[in-house]
């Protein structure tokens, strides 16, 4: 099953139409790190407040996000980490995958990624100039030289490469424990997707594969990247890793021996899809 896209209930908006209400969502970053509430069994959400004055955290900047259920959404950046409510507190987006509505995980991306750029785009990136917010659209003008600059997002694919019924799952030398998944890698200048599924393959576990179809796409903001997934057969070669990215890969059907990406990772999408379709029997 592919995910239903959160553009059902969430409207992207430069400017704001609706009055905020107590269900106004703060997505309050402090560098990558995440201001929560615990709730519960171990689940957490972000602060919802009519006004940010109301959850006492001085910022640096504010940016409006749009909104989700009808409830506006902002994205603030804030070098504080004092927190009057200790049922609150910062946490790396990264280590929440699992515990934030799957949603909100999202808009979180978003919201770290609009203030990583704000951040990082003050000055023009030729001359050096202070830069102005441009309306209606995440850009930058240098007033002096004409420079705009946009959000950097950095496309990366990531394959299911199937043989026989079999997945190809591999760890990479960065993952924890026993971890394995799938294929992945950043698109170079001047490379096709499909071009790049099959430099990466070839690169990572030495073997080729044909028939790349498209699967579907995450956002990944860890910085900044756009995951674009495909589902690929096997062509020929034998699988020879790399040794510096990838440090074990092999052909699976049983998956229960080896640990799976996060629920929330198109890895992790690819791979039921795949256990869905060849495993069920
Ligand atoms: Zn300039």
């Amino acid at each position: 099953m592919k995910r239903e896209s959160i553009y059902k209930r969430y409207i992207p908006k430069f400017q704001q139409v609706i009055a905020n209400d107590d269900n106004t969502y703060w997505f309050i970053f402090n560098s990558d790190k995440l201001l929560v509430k615990t709730i519960d069994n171990n689940e957490v959400a972000i602060p919802t407040a009519i006004s940010v004055e109301e959850l006492n955290i001085p910022f640096t900047s504010i940016h409006y996000m749009g909104t989700l259920n009808e409830h506006n959404c902002y994205a603030v950046n804030t070098s504080s980490i004092e927190l009057q409510d200790n049922s609150m507190s910062f946490k790396p987006l990264k280590s929440l995958y699992d515990y934030l509505d799957e949603d909100i995980f999202l808009l979180s991306g978003k919201a770290l990624q609009i203030i990583k750029w704000d951040e990082t785009h003050k000055y023009c990136g030729r001359c050096g100039s202070l830069t102005d917010t441009m309306e209606g659209e995440y850009g930058k003008v240098c007033p002096k030289c004409g420079f705009i600059s946009y959000p950097r997002i950095s496309p990366a694919v990531i394959t299911a490469v199937i043989k026989d019924g079999q997945i190809l799952m591999a760890h990479n030398k960065s993952f924890p424990g026993n971890r394995h998944s799938i294929i992945a890698g950043f698109v170079e200048p001047g490379e096709t997707l499909e071009e790049c599924v099959r430099r990466e393959i070839s690169e990572e576990v030495g073997i080729k594969v044909k028939n790349i179809k498209y699967f579907s796409s995450q956002p990944w903001p860890f910085p900044n990247s756009l995951m674009v997934g495909f589902v690929a057969e096997y062509e020929s070669g034998e699988i020879c890793v790399d040794g510096k990215e990838i440090t074990k890969a092999g052909w699976f059907k049983e998956l229960d021996t080896i640990e799976l990406p996060s629920k929330m990772s198109i890895a992790r999408e690819i791979i039921d899809w795949y256990r869905e379709k060849y495993c069920s029997k």
